[in-house]
């Protein structure tokens, strides 16, 4: 069990290890190919020094950020492992790239054409990822780049080529014609690329059946805890709970306000409780007289917008609720997509935007031990 922050904080945010490691096992027992572990925005908010250790102690191999200097913080942690930066190689940054053994993904030809430069300049092929665009008009090689490769395959010459990848932009519903249309571009494009190992599935992608694993999957938000399918029951256990402290209790009466703005009045005698987490803290204000947080299994509505640094909530239903105690604000009870569905946002938003006021509690092994 590891922790950081300090006794004083406000709320604890309790991060099993054991689940997120559970569930890598379980989306490897899934794929058909090798299954990476994506860790960028420090892990999804969970700490990547932490989290990505674990990974690979449950066999994770390969790694994926979103940039340079979160890989480069990753490589000490993670001698021997496969790190690929997904949003791609920054000019100039080649030589400290390929010196920390760093994989980039290349995403346009100008990339190429730098990272082929500095292998060159060393006399020897650097390896690289390439990302092609097979309809999402994010990152990758577009068709007309694409089509120069073909005419001048001389032009990977130097890159030892890795993986040649791209990504879903409607993975999580399945029926989606988007799916199908982006796996036959992908396709394609491998066929006008050099032979070599290919990349997909996000997390969503690895339950679009076996057409989209190839050989490795990349997942991130299932690794975590999210749904990966949309609207249907969520296979993937929770890998966060936040309990926040309880500062002040007060009971009010009809037609006294809560909060900012007076959003919220009491219809008759309520007792609120104030806690100390607010938006400063990821708990976002268009929560505000919408969230839910539990006692046990007893719902608190919140009451009121959410502050910077408290949430007010009606505890009128759980007489248990005291100064000094904790309720849950995400758990068993409330997971991260139906908060982020009250806010209207994803669960990844919500996790990512976790605050760093928290005193963190990392559990190791038996999820049962913090998710009961
Ligand atoms: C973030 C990301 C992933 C992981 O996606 P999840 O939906 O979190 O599983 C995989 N590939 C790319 C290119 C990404 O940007």
């Amino acid at each position: 069990m590891a922790r950081t922050g300090t006794d004083h904080a406000g709320a604890r945010l309790e991060i099993d290890l054991g689940a997120i490691q559970a569930n890598y096992r379980a989306l490897k027992a899934r794929a058909r190919g090798a299954v990476a572990a994506v860790v960028k925005a420090d892990a999804y908010g969970l700490d990547a020094g932490i989290v990505a250790p674990a990974l690979a102690a449950a066999g994770a191999r390969q790694f994926f950020v979103a940039h340079l200097d979160e890989a480069l913080a990753l490589r000490p942690l993670l001698p021997e492992a496969e790190i690929f930066v997904l949003n791609g190689l920054p000019a100039g940054a080649e030589a400290d790239c390929a010196a920390a053994r760093v994989i980039p993904v290349l995403n346009s030809l100008g990339q190429i054409d730098a990272w082929t430069a500095l292998a060159r300049r060393d006399g020897a092929a650097l390896p690289a990822a390439v990302q092609v665009d097979s309809g999402m008009s994010r990152l990758g090689l577009p068709a007309a780049e694409l089509a120069r490769i073909a005419a001048d395959p001389a032009r990977l010459d130097g890159v030892a080529l890795r993986l040649v990848m791209s990504h879903l932009g409607c993975a999580d519903t399945p029926d989606h014609p988007m799916n199908r249309r982006q796996l036959a571009a992908f396709e394609a494009a491998r066929r006008v690329l050099p032979e070599a190992p290919a990349s997909l599935a996000n997390s969503s992608g690895i339950f679009l059946g076996p057409d989209f694993h190839f050989d490795l999957a990349r997942p991130g938000a299932a690794l975590y805890g999210i749904a990966p399918v949309a609207g249907a029951e969520n296979p993937m256990l929770p890998s966060v709970r936040l309990m926040a402290r309880v500062i002040q209790t007060r009971e009010i009466g009809a037609g006294d306000a809560v909060g900012y703005a007076a959003s919220w009045t009491a219809d008759g005698p309520r007792r609120i409780a104030t806690v100390a987490v607010g938006y400063a803290d990821g708990y976002l204000r268009c929560l505000g007289n919408r969230a839910t947080a539990f006692a046990g299994a007893t719902p608190l509505p919140l009451v009121g917008v959410v502050s910077m640094d408290t949430a007010t909530f009606d505890v009128t239903g759980a007489p248990e609720v005291r100064e000094g105690g904790w309720i849950e604000l995400l758990g068993p009870n409330q997971s991260l997509d139906a908060l982020a569905t009250e806010a209207g946002t994803i669960g990844y938003e919500i996790l990512t935007s976790l605050g760093g006021r928290y005193a963190r509690v990392y559990a190791d092994a038996q999820p049962e031990r913090l998710i009961a």
